[in-house]
């Protein structure tokens, strides 16, 4: 088998991308505003309550609640400070380790960071492009020693205390599989669910199963709240301890200035959340779309040998947030040739992050073989995706 050109294979999918989006180059991906948008800014900003929190910030956090199921949602200024806040608040602490997939964006392994903390790469799979729970036990089982209930580093004596699986492009990772493996491993799950929001495994909303897990509304998630993010949990004590941490661990009172705690200015103000209520109204029909434009990719790419559409996983409904081609082996010379032709035409594909074991600040972080993970950088490429493409 030949593995093509790379002026051929260049070609084929460009041709296989317009076919799809239209003539015209469009980038990665933009956000639709389609409803209320203006109506509820309007209404919000005619209040004057566009700061701190008000009524739309209760409204979003209780329709989130209803969309993934979680029992407490708190609404938080990003997706990134949704995450340090949860790890905290899950009992994270400086010196701890934390699991973080070498393939994710680089805000996960940022948050543990942030807390003092530090990641510990582990790989990914092939299926699901999140945690692998197969390999996440093998290396466990060599890495870690338990004492006192608790996963104790052999390398450095550092507590590992939690992981993140990621649900990577709206792909559900395989969560139960990896909440199995804390029986053996005790340690909390704090989900970053910042790209999934709508994408369900086996009925369950993704970042409702962890101990806590994480949205985002940044501009290029697949609803916006121009910036923005929420923390999702069932445990009634994690939620209102977030509620004070995020807003600068004030004491309830009507005038007096009292804070008990080192908090942080963390709550998403009521003029995201007007913007975010707006989006949230749109999410199915959104969800609908980038679901067709998954088909139509499909149908456009079936005819091309060497590449194919990453598709949702098993017992899975993914909400297709970005759209992933998937170089075969012998193809994945030609990854940048692809990513160049189809830029220099004007549209806008994107390599998978780049492992963050590769990065300068986190090259010297403790770390399983990382041989997917690695792979996945050389395979994978985001098509444009934008909900209004079809
Ligand atoms: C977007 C994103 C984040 C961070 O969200 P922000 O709202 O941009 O802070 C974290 N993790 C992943 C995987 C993301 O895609």
């Amino acid at each position: 088998m030949g593995n093509g050109s790379p002026e051929k294979i260049s070609q084929q999918v460009l041709e296989a991308v317009r076919s799809v989006v239209g003539p015209v180059g469009v980038p990665l991906h933009e956000p639709s505003f389609g409803g209320d948008e203006v109506r509820y800014l309007e209404e919000c900003i005619n209040s004057t309550f566009v700061s701190s929190v008000g009524p739309f910030v209760d409204r979003f956090e209780s329709e989130l609640g209803e969309v993934t199921g979680a029992d407490h949602v708190v609404a938080t200024t990003s997706g990134t400070a949704a995450l340090q806040v949860a790890l905290r608040l899950a009992g994270v602490e400086p010196g701890d380790e934390v699991l973080v997939p070498a393939l994710t964006f680089v805000a996960t392994a940022n948050a543990v960071s942030y807390l003092g903390a530090v990641p510990h790469f582990v790989d990914c799979e092939e299926r699901t492009l999140g945690l692998d729970p197969v390999a996440l036990r093998e290396h466990l089982e060599t890495a870690v020693e338990i004492r006192d209930g608790r996963c104790v580093s052999r390398e450095n004596g550092r507590v590992i205390r939690a992981m993140i699986p990621v649900h990577t492009f709206g792909h559900p990772a395989a969560i139960d599989d990896l909440l199995a493996v804390t029986v053996d491993f005790p340690m909390d799950i704090v989900e970053d669910a910042t790209e999934s929001l709508g994408s369900t495994r086996r009925g369950r909303h993704t970042g409702t199963i962890g101990r806590a897990g994480t949205l985002s509304f940044n501009g290029n998630k697949i609803i916006t709240t121009g910036g923005g993010g929420a923390i999702l949990t069932d445990d009634p004590d994690l939620a209102s301890k977030a509620r004070h941490l995020t807003t600068t661990a004030k004491v309830a009172h009507s005038w007096e200035y009292s804070h008990d705690e080192i908090g942080y200015n963390y709550r998403l103000p009521n003029i995201n959340a007007a913007l975010g209520c707006a989006q949230l109204e749109d999410l199915p029909d959104l969800i609908d779309r980038k679901r067709r434009l998954f088909k139509s990719y499909t149908r456009a790419f079936a005819e091309i040998a060497g590449v194919e559409v990453v598709e949702e996983p098993y017992e899975c409904s993914s909400n297709y947030w970005l759209q992933t081609l998937r170089l075969a082996d012998s193809f994945k010379v030609h990854k940048d040739s692809i990513l160049s032709y189809c830029h220099a035409a004007g549209y806008g594909l994107r390599p998978a992050w780049t492992p963050l074991h590769w990065l300068d600040p986190y090259k010297d972080c403790p770390r399983a073989d990382l041989p997917v993970a690695e792979n996945l950088y050389r395979t994978l490429i985001n098509i444009p995706s934008s909900a209004h493409l079809v």
